[in-house]
């Protein structure tokens, strides 16, 4: 970074650091009591409405947003300190379920290092300033009044994304700022449907009882799926860890990593070649069908398919047939399947398959909501003209191609980033070869964050911290489509122990304090206004129920929006047509490529596959004690730490034993330390680390205890980056790995 530029955003800095603000606003509770207490009730509230059993000891309903699921949640807070969660029984999402996660999130609402007030310095690494929180929105309206003034809005860098309402205004004051650069940090996973029904349930890569995507919605259908019915589902588990979803499986095949799309276009030779496929749903819904059948048949044979993978042909043509004839089955993919270089391909094959067996999936939005049209001003259009610094769109096909900015940063191209918020992400620890994101951090001027706590990017890298609340301590909704149930369903999220202005306060002000052109697309008073305009949608609808009470017969917007409060959410059973389109084989996009693998067997005999853990989201769960006290049924015992799983047979080739302190080496000499587990659930060629744990900052549970495996991850190798082209998704899985003890 050249000191003029620095210099510039400083001298508004010190002007900053002399002012003073407004204090934080505190708000109410709900006054609700959970259901299975005892009292006098109806029959209908005896549902839904509840009320305290002592006056200083409140059950109150609210949503977990530590995961996709968005499960339906009761708050115990005994004089208002919040002691439990719970399930909400009448939840038609998680029905009283939850899993281990906001268990141990209280000890972080309640952690000693999180942030109080927003901290502003003069320098990086120099010492915080507190300042006030209106102080800290002039401070950040100040640097993007000048970047717009400029003709530079694009310049602006908003890195994460977020739930529902709150997720629609940042897109929605971007576009009004002229900013294309909304990169969110997770790609859509295509794991959804209606899989209730399903009797074969075949796994590429999906661990669906690990900690992956929407969880409890998983655990619960894994549940009836496995003994909620008569008829037990088939489960099969393909890939190359075994993984708890594996354990409980009914098979685990593993194969050669990177290999699931091959695997999949052998089941579809097999299908296409013995006629297996629903002939009646592919003629009357599909396009391309004929050439996706010559290709196959031609290129993607079984034995092609059983020399690439490593799986014999007969358990190849065995699978293919059980999934084509137990009706109905479906193909799942999970992160093992896409994020390879050839991820794309495996995605499009895997796609393929469940259109042979008449399977689809298309994405459903809450249509319901108000939508919000903007007035763009001429710089907001020149804005969203550019394109987009990491590429999407033009050079990629995803949406956004997070770990690709580092590189654009770092190269100024397309263009010089002037200013980055960061928003409920961590790219100093998440992202692939985190160190790429430390060199791309250095070169822009002005950095924002949201972080609650000084994490990896706080602690070195911000110039501003403006702290987002908890969820429990903010407006917030969430939103989705309940597939099996064919609802449409949302809550809305109030805040509960305290209330302290969010993300989408910070907007709506800023909005204000950058000119009419932008303020007059947000009239709003703050976020809680704004949600309450989304959700004027589904008021105006008349559709579906709030709790037990149909829409149609309450009298009033102010009528409904009571009702939400206490219930916490609606519901609107409706179904979707999937019939709108045909779905197309896409044939000439499936390109077989060879799994990347970083360097050769000989010298790095490992693949490194990092997986996800149950009781950690990569985020603040780590600085919650609890959470390291969550042991996975396969590792008792190993708390307080990162394994490094190994296959026995491995073990014994490199004289391993359990407990042994692993050195564990990248191609490109980065190393990190971890005790060994022996585990015959990995493959033999694998070594599995969990992701979440292994901190440099982010509080005094997280920091320094294990090792993070992303720092072993390679985005570049020898100047080519290792990604998927066609996506931009980075190739997670391509790094081999040596090991050695440490004596
Ligand atoms: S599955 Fe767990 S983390 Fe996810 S929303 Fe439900 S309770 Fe929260």
């Amino acid at each position: 970074m050249k000191m003029s530029e620095k210099q510039i955003s400083r001298r508004r800095f010190v002007k900053i650091l002399a002012l003073t603000g407004s204090a934080v606003i505190i708000g109410g509770n709900i006054l609700l009591e959970r259901p299975q207490d005892k009292g006098a009730r109806s029959e209908e509230e005896g549902i839904y409405k509840v009320r305290g059993v002592y006056e200083e000891d409140l059950w109150v309903p609210t949503t977990c947003l530590l995961c996709p699921a968005g499960c339906s949640t009761q708050l115990r807070l005994i004089k208002n300190r919040l002691v439990k969660f719970e399930g909400n029984p009448v939840s038609p999402i998680n029905n009283g379920s939850i899993c281990p996660r906001p268990h141990a999130y209280s000890q972080f609402i309640y952690s000693p290092d999180r942030l109080k007030r927003p901290l502003i310095r003069e320098e990086r690494k120099s010492n915080w300033k507190e300042i006030e929180w209106i102080d800290a929105v002039g401070a950040l309206s100040e640097e993007m009044k000048t970047l717009r003034d400029r003709g530079d809005p694009h310049k602006l860098v908003w890195l994460g994304g977020d739930h529902c309402s709150q997720h629609a205004l940042i897109e929605l004051f971007l576009k009004a700022y002229g900013s294309p650069n909304f990169i969110k940090d997770r790609v859509d996973s295509d794991f959804e449907g209606d899989l209730t029904k399903i009797n074969y349930l075949l796994l590429l890569g999906a661990d669906i009882i690990d900690g992956y995507g929407p969880m409890m919605r998983y655990f619960r259908l894994y549940g009836q799926l496995r003994r909620g019915r008569p008829l037990r589902a088939k489960m099969v588990k393909v890939g190359s860890r075994k993984s708890v979803t594996g354990v409980k499986a009914d098979e685990w095949i593993d194969v050669r990593p990177g290999t699931l799309g091959a695997f999949a276009l052998g089941l579809t030779h097999v299908i296409l070649s013995e006629n297996l496929f629903d002939e009646g749903f592919v003629s009357a819904n599909t396009a391309g069908f004929k050439e996706f059948r010559e290709l196959v048949l031609g290129r993607y044979k079984v034995e092609w398919s059983s020399e690439v993978t490593g799986v014999p042909m007969e358990e190849i043509r065995r699978i293919a047939r059980e999934f084509a004839s137990t009706k109905p089955s479906i193909a799942v993919l999970g992160d093992e399947t896409t994020l390879w270089n050839n991820g794309y391909a495996s995605k499009l094959a895997v796609q393929a398959l469940n259109l042979l067996v008449g399977r689809v999936r298309s994405p459903i939005k809450n249509e319901l909501f108000r939508e919000i049209s903007l007035g763009l001003d001429e710089i907001a259009k020149k804005g969203l003209n550019i394109e987009r610094i990491d590429l999407a769109g033009s050079r990629f096909r995803n949406e956004s191609v997070y770990n690709y900015v580092a590189e654009a940063v770092v190269a100024n191209s397309p263009y010089r980033a002037e200013i980055f918020v960061i928003h409920n992400t961590n790219p100093l620890f998440e992202s692939l070869e985190p160190e790429r994101f430390k060199r791309a951090l250095e070169k822009v001027p002005f950095i924002v964050s949201t972080g609650p706590l000084l994490n990896e990017v706080e602690e070195e890298f911000a110039d501003l911290i403006i702290p987002e609340p908890s969820f429990l301590e903010k407006w917030s909704d969430y939103s989705t489509y309940i597939q099996d149930k064919q609802m449409f369903y949302a809550s809305l999220v109030r805040p509960t122990i305290s209330r302290n202005r969010c993300v989408g306060d910070l907007l709506i002000e800023l909005s204000k304090l950058l000119g009419e052109n932008i303020a007059s697309n947000f009239p709003w008073t703050g976020f809680e206004e704004f949600i309450k305009h989304r959700w004027s949608g589904i008021w105006s609808s008349g559709a579906g129920y709030v709790g037990p009470e149909p829409l149609s017969a309450l009298n009033s917007f102010a009528e409904f929006w009571d009702n939400l409060k206490s219930y916490g959410f609606w519901y609107y059973e409706s179904q979707i047509s999937h019939k709108l389109n045909r779905y197309s084989f896409n044939a000439h996009e499936i390109e077989w490529r060879d799994p990347l693998l970083i360097e050769s067997e000989d010298k790095y005999p490992f693949v490194l596959n990092v997986h996800p853990l149950i009781s950690q989201d990569g985020k603040y769960l780590s600085n919650c004690p609890w959470t390291y006290e969550h042991l996975t049924p396969l590792f008792p015992g190993e708390v307080y730490g990162v394994w490094a799983e190994v296959n026995p047979k491995d073990a014994k080739r490199f004289d391993i034993d359990d407990g042994d302190l692993l050195s564990i080496e990248n191609p490109k000499g980065v190393e990190i330390r971890c005790k060994a587990k022996i585990y015959e659930g990995v493959a033999e060629g694998v070594i599995g680390i969990p992701f979440g744990l292994g901190h440099r900052a982010g509080g005094r549970w997280a920091k320094n205890l294990g090792s993070n495996p992303m720092e072993l991850t390679i985005y570049r190798w020898k100047d080519e980056y290792v990604i998927d082209p066609n996506t931009g998704n980075p190739s997670l899985h391509s790094t081999r790995v040596k090991v050695s003890k440490v004596s």
